[in-house]
């Protein structure tokens, strides 16, 4: 397994494809520091006496050690360690881990590749197995590139104005295919090894060109990343692991991208496309269950030191919006563990997580988000909108006023009050904070298409039938 250190080099020799602010960069820009902390976490743990279980498992290939986020689930026990992993490190990053989507990508691939070669005699499956022993062994990350920028929106891939609002094969050559399009809303994807692409929606028969699931080094001939990065504010002078992190949203181009045969997994399918598309959703909404406790419990955390400090913790409208904030993380969570507890083994040997169970745990966070800051906002009073500068607490002309004037409980110091307003105007007014509230309403898809997966899968007949036996239908 890599450590972060040789993470970090191996971005830092890939070639300058990123675009930040109007110019080139390299993945050693100063604005990228922030995802590549978070994720040099899941690197750092992996060896640590806590996280180990959590962060590392066995190959189903080989047998070797390697980072969970490699790691195509064999189990529900597998699911329900990931979930875990997902939350813990969630806490220690302030939100989102940013590797999960690699993970859910290898695993959607696992289940379609083999599907689509039962069907079709195609070799997909060791094409992709063969992928996934190097993405094991050299430890590595990838982005997923899935949501497409999709142009108007009542219209298929194959009815647009413009042919490339979906990415698509444009060339078959005999050593590989040629893509062109472009993704949108691409977390981590200016600080990944790879990008992997898998299809957005289900496809007709006259969508192939636009089923084609494959991966390429972030940094290959014709790929181009427009990031858009953001931080938690720091409180230069004051220490506090927020001020550490930071995230990128790439909008990545594919100019007329070369992709080898060795690395095409979907060409043309568009039955097992509209599988890869659905598989790569359902896996990241179980990781969800677990990053979205994760959120609400940094809510809830802040929110209930803030009432504390305050001196009025134990006060009834106090505790009636810290028990909802605990009702929706953990609901989040138990969906998360019943999808695990009620997947199934698929014939590749994947452990696939209940659609109904994922999708209705992340339904539940991804309608909740506005909600829970709502709820961070009312517990906080006005002060984190208009909290002085760190440079202001700091100053020793204006600070002896700030800890006098912003003292609550006279037996809690200023500073700690000063810190937790800090933490909470991060969550509500920074860059990040902004983006972490879309997020939580459209990352892993936006709760109408959790609606339309519940729909696709519920048994409504079922409770249509008890509903008849009740009232005495016979039919
Ligand atoms: C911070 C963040 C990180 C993300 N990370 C990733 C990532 O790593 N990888 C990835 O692939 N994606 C990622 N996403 C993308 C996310 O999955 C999408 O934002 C989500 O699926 C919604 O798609 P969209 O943004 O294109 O919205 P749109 O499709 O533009 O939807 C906008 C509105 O139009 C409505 N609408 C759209 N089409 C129709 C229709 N045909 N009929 C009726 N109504 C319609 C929708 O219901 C919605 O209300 C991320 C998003 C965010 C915000």
């Amino acid at each position: 397994m890599r450590t972060s250190e040789e993470y970090r080099n191996d971005l830092y020799k890939m070639k300058p494809n990123i675009f930040i602010g109007g110019k080139k960069v390299g993945r050693d820009d100063s604005r990228l520091q922030g995802g590549i902390y978070v994720m040099s976490k899941t690197f750092d743990l992996a060896e640590h006496p806590d996280f180990k279980d959590l962060l590392t498992t066995r190959s189903h290939l080989n047998g070797r050690k390697i980072n969970r986020f490699t790691h195509v689930n064999q189990s529900a026990e597998d699911l329900l360690t990931k979930q875990e992993m997902i939350r813990s490190l969630c806490h220690l990053v302030g939100g989102c881990i940013q590797r999960c989507m690699g993970c859910d990508a290898i695993n959607a691939l696992s289940v379609a590749t083999y599907a689509v070669d039962m069907e079709h005699g195609t070799d997909y499956y060791k094409r992709f197995t063969e992928y996934l022993k190097e993405f094991q062994s050299r430890d590595l990350t990838a982005a997923c590139a899935q949501t497409d920028v999709k142009g108007d929106r009542s219209k298929r891939p194959h009815q647009q104005d413009d042919p490339d609002m979906y990415v698509r094969v444009v060339e078959k050559r005999s050593d590989g295919i040629v893509v062109r399009g472009a993704k949108n809303c691409i977390t981590m994807s200016a600080i990944a090894d790879e990008i992997i692409v898998v299809p957005t929606r289900a496809m007709m028969p006259e969508d192939k060109d636009y089923s084609v699931a494959f991966a390429v080094p972030a940094d290959a001939e014709g790929v181009k990343i427009i990031s858009r990065t953001s931080r938690l504010r720091a409180p230069p002078g004051l220490e506090m692991p927020q001020a550490e992190i930071g995230d990128d949203e790439g909008f990545i181009v594919f100019d007329d991208v070369f992709v080898p045969w060795d690395r095409v997994f979907l060409c043309g399918e568009n039955k097992y496309a509209t599988l890869s598309a659905h598989l790569f959703a359902l896996f990241h909404r179980h990781s969800y269950t677990g990053c979205k406790p994760a959120t609400t419990d940094i809510i809830m955390g802040l929110g209930a030191l803030i009432a504390e400090y305050n001196n009025v913790y134990d006060r009834h409208n106090i505790r009636e919006k810290l028990v909802e904030l605990a009702a929706t993380a953990e609901l989040v969570y138990a969906a998360g563990v019943a999808s695990a507890v009620h997947g199934t083994k698929t014939p590749a040997g994947t452990f696939l997580p209940n659609e109904i169970y994922a999708n209705v745990g992340r339904r539940h966070a991804g309608l909740n988000y506005y909600h829970e800051l709502e709820i961070l906002a009312e517990l906080a009073g006005g002060l984190p909108a208009a909290l002085p500068f760190a440079e202001d607490f700091l100053n020793p002309e204006t600070r002896p006023f700030i800890e006098k004037y912003i003292k609550r409980r006279s037996d809690i110091p200023a500073e700690n009050v000063y810190r937790c307003l800090f933490g909470i105007s991060n969550i509500l007014c920074s860059s990040l904070g902004g983006v972490q509230a879309v997020a939580g309403v459209h990352g892993g898809g936006s709760p109408v298409m959790e609606d339309i997966a519940i729909w696709r899968s519920y048994d409504f007949e079922k409770r249509k039938n008890i509903a008849k036996y009740l009232v005495g239908i016979k039919e």
